[in-house]
């Protein structure tokens, strides 16, 4: 049975209960390989594979979103408002580790 009184949900940072008509954010989260994925090395950077690097720079479309790699992750989180409010100030949470 529910109540009234039950949380209707949690924050999935804190577990906060996040009440009914209480504010909940969804973050969306997506790590994907990015559209270069891979970094020139020196290698490439040589005379001779110059040409071949700029011809496969060329060959890449420009308004083409990259494909969906195997690697790539998606997942849904709720944040409570103070949740929230943490994460758009440090997503990465690098200024918490200070
Ligand atoms: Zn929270």
């Amino acid at each position: 049975m529910i109540s009234a009184s039950m949380p209707v949900c949690t924050c999935d940072r804190c577990g906060c209960r996040l009440d009914r008509g209480s504010l909940r954010y969804e973050m969306k989260v997506g790590v994907r390989l990015a559209p270069a994925a891979r970094l020139l090395t020196d290698d490439d950077l040589e005379e001779n594979h110059l040409h071949a690097v700029a011809r496969m720079l060329s060959d890449l479309p420009d308004d083409q979103p990259a494909p969906v790699e195997p690697e790539a992750h998606h997942a849904a989180f709720v944040l409570c408002p103070a949740c929230c409010r943490r994460w758009r100030h440090d997503p990465l949470g690098n200024r918490m580790a200070r």
